[in-house]
C-alpha cells in the first residue's frame, strides 16, 4: 500500500521509517523544512536502545509532489489535524484509506468533516518515540497497535493494514471495538498528562503522594462516568491500569509536560478538554477535568 504520513515528527518518522525499511513505498510529509532536508540528504536516523540505524525514505514538504495514496496516516499534533486533513485531500482517490493513531478523543471526527466516513479507519498505538533533532528520532516504546473499522467489522482492507504494519515489526491487531480502546487510552492520558505537566513532575511521582493519587483517581473516575454513559465498554479497572502505566513510565516526563516546559501548545483539548465537552453534552458534571483544562489553557495563553 502506498502510504503517506502527514506529520513526520517523532511518531510519523517512526512508523514511516519502519514501514519503508520493510520495503513499503512510504512518503513522509512535514512542514518542518530542516527535518525533511536532513532526511532527504542523510536518511532518517532511528535510535533504539543505544543503536542507531539509518533508513532511506521519501520525504517532502510539498504534498502535491507525491501523486495518489492508498493509505494516509496522520501523526500531527491534534490541534493541527484540520489543516493536515485539508492539505492531504489532493492525495485522495476513491478507495484511499485515512487512518489516525493520534492520542485523544474525536480525531476521526475531525477527518470525517472533510472525508467520507466509509474511507476512515481508527487506531491506537502503544509505540513511543521522541524527536532528537532534524532527521533523527529515538524509538522509546513498543506496545501493541490496534486498528479497526469505525463500524467494528473485520474487513479485507483492515487486515491489509495490519499485515503491512506487522511486516514492518509494528505489532498490530485488528480490533472490533476500536472506539472502546481509544477511550481506554484516553483514560490513561486523562489521569497522567495534565496533572504531571502542571505539577512539573515525572510520571512516577504521581504515585508518591496521597494528594496526586487522589487527584488522578478523581480525574479518571469522572471520565469513566462519561464513558459509561456513552456506552463505552471499559475492560479491567481503569484506575489500576493508569497506575500500572505510571509505574512502567516512572522516569518519563509526559509529552504534555514537555510541551509546557518548552512553552508549546498542548493537546489538552483532545484529552481532559474532550472529557469536558462530552460531559456537557450528556449533562454530567466533571469539575476536576474542567479545572485542569482551564489551568492548562491559561498557562498556554502566557506563552
Ligand atoms: P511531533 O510534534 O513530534 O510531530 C508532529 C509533526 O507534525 C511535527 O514535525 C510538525 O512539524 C508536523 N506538522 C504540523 N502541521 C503539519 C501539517 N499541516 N502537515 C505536515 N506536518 C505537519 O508529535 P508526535 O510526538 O509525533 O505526536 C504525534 C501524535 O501522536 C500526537 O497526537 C501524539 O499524542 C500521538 N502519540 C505520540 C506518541 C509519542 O510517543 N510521541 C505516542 C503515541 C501517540
Amino acid at each position: 500500500m502506498k502510504t503517506v504520513i502527514i506529520g513526520a515528527g517523532a511518531m510519523g518518522s517512526l512508523f514511516g521509517g519502519l514501514l519503508s525499511h520493510s520495503g513499503q513505498e512510504v512518503w513522509l510529509v512535514d512542514v518542518w523544512k530542516e527535518h525533511i532536508d536532513a532526511i532527504c540528504s542523510k536518511g532518517l536516523a532511528i535510535e533504539k536502545k543505544g543503536t542507531t540505524r539509518n533508513i532511506s525514505i521519501n520525504a517532502t514538504t510539498d504534498v502535491r509532489s507525491i501523486g495518489k495514496a492508498d493509505l494516509i496516516l496522520y501523526f500531527v499534533k491534534t490541534y493541527h489535524s484540520e489543516k493536515a486533513v485539508s492539505d492531504s485531500l489532493i492525495l485522495k482517490k476513491d478507495d484511499t484509506l485515512f487512518l489516525t493513531l493520534q492520542n485523544g478523543l474525536g480525531n476521526e471526527e475531525v477527518i470525517c468533516k472533510q472525508i467520507d466516513r466509509k474511507n476512515v479507519i481508527l487506531g491506537v498505538t502503544g509505540q513511543g518515540a521522541t524527536l532528537l533533532g532534524p532527521g533523527s528520532i529515538r524509538h522509546a516504546g513498543w506496545g501493541k497497535t490496534y486498528v479497526g473499522e469505525l463500524n467494528g467489522k473485520v474487513t479485507g482492507r483492515i487486515n491489509q493494514v495490519v499485515q503491512m504494519f506487522c511486516k514492518a515489526g509494528i505489532e498490530t491487531e485488528v480490533s472490533t471495538r476500536i472506539n472502546d480502546l481509544v477511550w481506554e487510552k484516553l483514560l490513561v492520558n486523562v489521569g497522567i498528562n495534565a496533572l504531571a505537566a502542571l505539577l512539573g513532575i515525572k510520571n512516577g511521582q504521581l504515585l508518591d503522594h496521597p494528594e496526586t493519587l487522589r487527584l488522578m483517581e478523581t480525574l479518571v473516575s469522572e471520565a469513566v462516568e462519561v464513558a459509561k454513559k456513552k456506552g463505552v465498554r471499559i475492560e479491567a479497572n481503569p484506575i489500576d491500569r493508569v497506575k500500572a502505566v505510571i509505574e512502567a513510565t516512572r522516569e518519563n516526563r509526559c509529552s504534555m509536560g514537555q510541551d509546557l516546559d518548552r512553552k508549546r501548545k498542548t493537546e489538552i483539548d483532545t484529552i481532559n478538554g474532550a472529557v469536558v465537552r462530552e460531559a456537557e453534552r450528556l449533562g454530567i458534571s466533571v469539575p476536576y477535568n474542567r479545572m485542569i483544562t482551564d489551568l492548562i489553557k491559561v498557562i498556554e495563553k502566557t506563552f
